[in-house]
């Protein structure tokens, strides 16, 4: 992702139009000579966080790392410039650069950092200030020095770019580009169901080990994963959004992945790309045989280290359209023994969603797989093709539970 010949480049943050430019700013041939001139072979551009995710869903820029990896790329000394804008920016990245010769960018308004030198982003003149932001970095190449490069030579390949309007394809093959095949193997016990899982990663807990844990554990037990924002880079570096990855998941499933050649988790984009996984569950109910709304359908969502506020909001629209959300860490309410039960309980008989609070991985899986088993009863669904690891619990156990 950072190659020590090339001036190098990361954008990290949200602001997708911002990092649309700097992919166009950085083949800029004007720039590019610039850059040879000064013994570079070229300009690289990677990207951390969701604004990672963005261009490289819409133009295959490599990652670099998720949100408690952007210390870390400053660290490899082959960062020429880091390009922020709001949201995910950690505060201290103005003192880390004072030990290295990267050159810190601020770019939006809303949000300035100590020690950055601030290029304001105005969208109405968007290209000139891209070109801008790349000729400081090639600028700053110069001051680079070699000696203190490290980048660690680990790749991971991968697979993204799903979406709701491609997916069908994907899983229904050329010939039969539709959800039906997707509700069919639900229906049939092919799939047990499906799940997103999703979001930040938490400094209080162990990095992408929850994402992975949950995931895994999912996979195993026949439920094709949707993930979106550090998650899915979590996913990225564990070789999961490949379709060699399918080794982790049960028959069903590995039956699905070796048919039309997917993974068994696909990467649906950046955080506030959730809105994509619920439209693929709307586009689901409306393919017919799996209830009457999201909330009918056998599908449980996750976000196992959430930290963001924005994560709290984007949780709300998750259980506001019907979808069972088990959060890593409990929302802030555990004081307040009304708002618990309101949200963990009583709001599902107006939304038909509910929040779970469970910080245990293996524990939050079984209970967003038990999710879904009831759903697969209360739509008179059979229980999983083939054996799975964690078999379904007895309806009435899973009453009782309730
Ligand atoms: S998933 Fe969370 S930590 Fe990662 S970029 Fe989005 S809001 Fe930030």
């Amino acid at each position: 992702m950072l190659n020590p010949k090339k001036v190098n480049i990361v954008v990290h943050g949200h602001e997708p139009v911002l990092s649309e430019m700097l992919v166009a700013a950085c083949q800029d041939k004007e720039l590019v000579a610039q850059a040879q001139a000064k013994g570079a072979t070229g300009i690289g551009l990677a990207g951390i966080c969701c604004t990672a995710n963005e261009i490289l869903m819409r133009h295959g820029v490599p990652v670099a790392g998720n949100f408690l990896q952007q210390e870390l790329a400053i660290a490899t000394g082959a960062v020429d410039a880091m390009v922020v804008d709001i949201q995910c920016v950690m505060p201290a990245l103005g003192r880390i650069i004072e030990n290295f010769h990267t050159l810190l960018i601020s770019t939006s308004k809303k949000a300035q950092f100590p020690f950055a030198r601030h290029i304001a982003f105005e969208e109405t003149n968007a290209m000139a200030t891209a070109r801008k932001i790349v000729a400081a970095a090639v600028e700053n190449y110069s001051n680079r020095n070699p000696s203190r490069v490290s980048v660690p030579q680990i790749s991971s390949p991968l697979i993204a770019g799903f979406s709701a309007e491609n997916v069908f394809t994907a899983l229904g093959g050329r010939y039969r580009p539709s959800y039906r095949p997707l509700n069919e193997a639900i229906m049939t016990g092919r799939l047990r169901g499906v799940a997103a899982v999703v979001g930040c990663n938490n400094p209080r807990q162990t990095q992408d080990l929850g994402h992975l844990t949950i995931t895994r554990e999912l996979l195993a037990n026949d439920v094709l994963v949707a993930t979106t924002g550090c998650t899915a880079i979590a996913d990225a570096k564990c070789g999961l959004l490949m379709p060699e990855a399918a080794r982790y998941a049960g028959k069903g499933l590995q039956e699905i992945c070796a048919a039309v050649g997917i993974p068994p988790v696909l990467h649906l984009g950046a955080c506030v790309d959730i809105s994509r996984i619920l439209v693929i569950l709307s586009n689901m109910v409306k393919e017919g045989g799996l209830g009457e709304s999201i909330a009918d359908v056998p599908a449980a969502a996750a976000a196992p280290e959430w930290m963001s506020e924005k994560a709290v909001a984007i949780g709300f629209y998750a259980i506001a359209s019907g979808a069972f959300t088990v959060l890593g860490e409990p929302l802030p309410i555990q004081g307040a023994p009304g708002l618990m039960q309101l949200l963990t309980h009583d709001i599902a008989e107006t939304f038909g969603g509910k929040f779970a609070f469970e910080g245990d991985p293996i524990e939050a899986a079984h209970r967003m797989i038990d999710h879904i088993d009831e759903r697969r009863a209360a739509l008179h669904l059979p229980g999983p093709m083939y054996d799975v690891p964690y078999a379904p619990r007895q309806a009435v156990e899973l009453a009782a539970a309730k």
